[in-house]
């Protein structure tokens, strides 16, 4: 390749590996075209069941001629001994398959790397999710730089690193014994049993094992996230994983135009005019917008009393009930009566919402969120304050950050985590918990307005990240030139290499 090439950020070709869940594929189908936009060319690989649901934005590409190829693998559900048509983790049928899931993918060892060795241009750079370990022996093998895309917080990666590496949680016998997270500059406490870390139940060792070996061999890290909100953190995670970290979000961001924002996941279960019509007709920031993300599946007897917490709070709300959750029970209860009785004021989504449009409407005041990280980055970049409700992985400490931090967050009360909780569970959140949640999130009060503000400012500087100029963008280019650099460009010789 030419010097005049490198410098332009021509010649640089990633080849990205999302994990097929929707949390880790949306913030990676941003990135494509985030990289697509500023010059690079990209293979997004991707499945047959998964690219029928983002056909709407395969179909905006091509149009819009950005040169991004989106690879259909074929999933291995039948070696894997999975359902036909599992290819997503919000399409398996219960959590009991997760272990199953992640073993699957690593059948994709060889077909990767075949596909990868047919490509002419060859991509010349992977950026893989920290989820999809095995994709650590083909980039080796194409003796291709590797980073490793991280769906959660900064703050999140760096305490669990933090604790791994002091050993913290090898010396506890009980999993909610509280812990302080060593070598932080403030005092945070957490327990095993929030915040346990990546694949850590028993029987998933190799799993682990694996995912932090590709973890500690990678060239470099990427992250939805951006300096204005995890500043100290993220330099912290520098030092202490000792690599490359390039900051490249709110990739959320990335979607201006509304038919963007609604193609984003999977087909909305909603008319987005009917949508916006509602919105439209309410006030401004008076609408407590209610979703736990793509894998959480409440169970009946807790979704029931999430509904008589938003009938108590007399709020007008939008609240997203998956098709998994509905079973005869839950939909017998909500036809015969709650429905009804709140039809005024209250709009149920059954089945996938286009999140960042309603996030982004003018008339939302607060998210009841589970507090995924894309969940919260996207109310945090349309300045909306939270209600949290963490479930699992990096959610209790998303949480920490959202209400003691940045104090743009009130907690609902939950303490136990969502993998705890047996069918019979009784709620982890009753409905006076949630009553009073809504109240203290949209009053109108001194508390409340401190919030908001402090939302409103997050979510300029967001924008202004994702801004030409701003530090993300400048990150996406420093990632690009990257490529450029150290990319192999040079297919023969690794055909050599391997005689
Ligand atoms: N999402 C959506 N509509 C839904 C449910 C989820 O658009 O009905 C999107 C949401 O906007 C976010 C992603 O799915 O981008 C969920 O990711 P998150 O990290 O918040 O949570 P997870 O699903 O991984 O638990």
């Amino acid at each position: 390749m030419t010097n005049k090439a490198t410098m332009n950020g021509l010649g640089s070709h990633f080849v990205l590996v999302p994990l097929t869940a929707q949390g880790h594929m949306i913030p990676m189908v941003d990135l494509a075209r985030l990289l697509a936009e500023r010059g690079a060319r990209v293979s997004l690989i991707t499945s047959p069941v998964n690219a029928a649901r983002i056909k709407a934005i395969i179909n905006q590409v091509k149009e819009s001629g950005l040169p991004i190829h989106f690879a259909e693998l074929k999933f291995p559900c039948a070696e894997a001994g999975l359902p036909d048509g599992c290819e997503n983790v919000d399409l398996l049928p219960s959590p009991d398959y997760y272990k199953t899931f992640f073993e699957a993918t690593h059948h994709l060892r060889e077909p990767l790397t075949r596909y990868l060795r047919a490509q002419r241009p060859r991509p010349t750079c992977m950026i893989a999710d920290m989820c999809n370990p095995w994709t650590a022996d083909v980039a080796r093998e194409l003796r291709m730089p590797r980073l490793i895309f991280h769906g959660p917080s900064c703050f999140f990666l760096l305490c669990i690193h933090l604790m791994e590496q002091h050993g913290i949680y090898d010396r506890i016998t009980d999993d909610f014994e509280p812990v302080l997270v060593p070598e932080l500059p403030q005092p945070v406490e957490v327990n095993k049993a929030q915040a346990p870390g990546f694949f850590t139940p028993s029987g998933w060792e190799k799993l682990r094992s694996q995912a932090l070996e590709a973890e500690s061999t990678a060239d470099g890290v990427v992250m939805n996230t951006f300096d204005d909100l995890e500043h100290s953190y993220i330099e912290l995670y520098r030092k202490v994983i000792g690599k490359e970290v390039w900051t490249i979000g709110p990739l959320c961001l990335y979607n201006k135009d509304p038919n963007d924002k609604a193609a984003r996941g999977n087909k909305p279960a909603i008319d987005h005019h009917r949508l916006l019509s509602w919105l439209d007709s309410r006030k401004p920031k008076s609408v407590l917008y209610v979703s736990f993300g793509s894998l959480v599946r409440t169970r009946p007897l807790q979704l029931t009393e999430i509904g008589r917490g938003l009938e108590a709070s007399n709020q007008p709300f939008i609240w997203v009930i998956k098709d998994v959750e509905r079973t005869s029970e839950v939909d017998k209860w909500l036809s015969e009566g709650f429905e009804e009785r709140v039809s005024t004021r209250g709009l149920v989504i059954k089945g996938w919402a286009p999140q960042v449009v309603i996030l982004s409407h003018p008339a939302i005041g607060g998210f009841m969120t589970h507090c995924g990280w894309n969940s919260v980055l996207e109310a945090l970049s349309a300045g909306v304050p939270m209600i949290t409700w963490p479930c699992f992985a990096d959610q209790f400490l998303n949480e920490k950050l959202l209400v003691d931090e940045l104090g743009i967050g009130v907690a609902v009360g939950v303490k136990v985590p969502y993998f705890c909780l047996t069918e019979d569970s009784p709620p982890v959140a009753k409905r006076d918990d949630i009553e009073k949640a809504v109240s203290r999130l949209m009053h109108k009060g001194k508390e409340g307005e401190k919030r908001r503000k402090r939302a409103k400012e997050l979510a300029g500087k967001a924008v202004s990240t994702m801004e030409r100029g701003g530090p993300s963008m400048e990150n996406i280019a420093r990632l690009i030139q990257y490529a450029s650099k150290h990319g192999n460009n040079d297919s023969d010789q690794e055909e050599e290499h391997n005689m």
